[in-house]
């Protein structure tokens, strides 16, 4: 199974709009399975009309937290006073911040009654959807860390799931960024699509995740979205490619059905089918 990866650093240019119509127009000549690495904001699932409630899901735990039995405290203070997070605040009694507990124990180790637990944190799920072929994704809860953890847990689930469906090509919609979970998505990845919108931020975020693709020496090519919106900022992005010595494996208009195919939860080369054009070219460049 080919994994192809598509990411751009910086978040909004495209990424599951391009992800869902190449996982569309391939699923017809050959078996695609899609997982999208995005957990703090998914939305891959909804090109294909599915929600949340669609995913047969799988609870993650990425974290630990302190949790008080106030049946034994006596409060004496120890805790707060030991916290190097801060995370224990005191309003008549103790009471743990869960977003800012690091599950380091040392309020536990002090606590003379043996009131504190230390807990593992359910804060997000995974799961595997059936719509068009096998997706899969997953949700972090609001203001929760770790999704680096759960994306690399996502990732098995994907990889297992699509070998096990006979996929031959597994489609990884990475999240923004250039952190741990822009590197859990990428594993393994044989093929890396940067997708680059004509801005200056996009230029710059584009440049900052090819240097992660470039250390995990990950071949990759490029494709320009919306690209008629300012042709100043798409050709500085050209020339850089040209610079980089990457290929351009295609180039995207800006058209208003992007954001309406969205509304109408449907990929937009369904939507409108003159845009089926331009994505046909970057699969004949990925030579699949
Ligand atoms: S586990 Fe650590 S971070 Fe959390 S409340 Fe206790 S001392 Fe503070
Ligand atoms: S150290 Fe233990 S007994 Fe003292 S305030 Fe904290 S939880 Fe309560």
């Amino acid at each position: 199974m080919k994994r192809i990866a598509v990411v751009s650093g910086k978040g909004g240019v495209g990424k599951s709009t391009i992800t869902s119509s190449l996982g569309y127009l391939l699923s017809k000549r050959m078996k695609v399975a899609a997982v999208d690495c995005d957990v703090d904001t998914p939305n891959l699932a909804f090109f294909f009309g599915l929600g949340e409630d669609d995913f047969e899901k799988k609870v993650v735990s990425t974290s630990e937290t302190a949790k008080i039995d106030y049946a034994k405290c006596t409060g004496c203070g120890k805790c707060k006073d030991v916290c190097l997070f801060s995370a224990i605040e005191w309003k008549d009694r103790p009471i743990v911040n869960r977003f800012l507990c690091e599950g380091c124990g040392r309020c536990a180790l002090v606590c003379p009654e043996g009131a504190i637990r230390i807990e593992r944190v359910r804060n997000g799920w995974i799961g595997r959807a059936e719509g068009r072929f096998p997706l899969f994704g997953g949700q972090m809860k609001m203001g929760e860390a770790g999704s680096g953890t759960v994306i690399f847990e996502l990732r098995k689930m994907a990889d297992e799931g699509a070998e096990k469906a006979g996929a031959e090509l597994l489609l990884i919609d990475a999240p923004a960024g250039i952190g741990c979970a822009t590197i859990a998505a990428l594993r393994g990845a044989d093929f890396v699509i940067g997708v680059a919108e004509p801005s200056p931020s996009s230029l710059a975020d584009l440049k900052r995740v090819l240097q992660i693709v470039k250390h995990f020496r990950i071949p990759y090519g490029l494709v320009i979205n919306k690209g008629s919106l300012n042709r100043e900022w798409r050709d500085k992005i050209v020339e850089f490619a040209k610079e980089d010595g990457m290929a351009i494996l295609g180039e995207l208009p800006y058209d208003r059905a992007f954001v309406d195919s969205l509304v109408q939860m449907k990929t937009v080369v369904e939507y409108k089918e003159e845009l089926r054009g331009p994505f046909e070219k970057i699969i004949t460049a990925l030579a699949l």
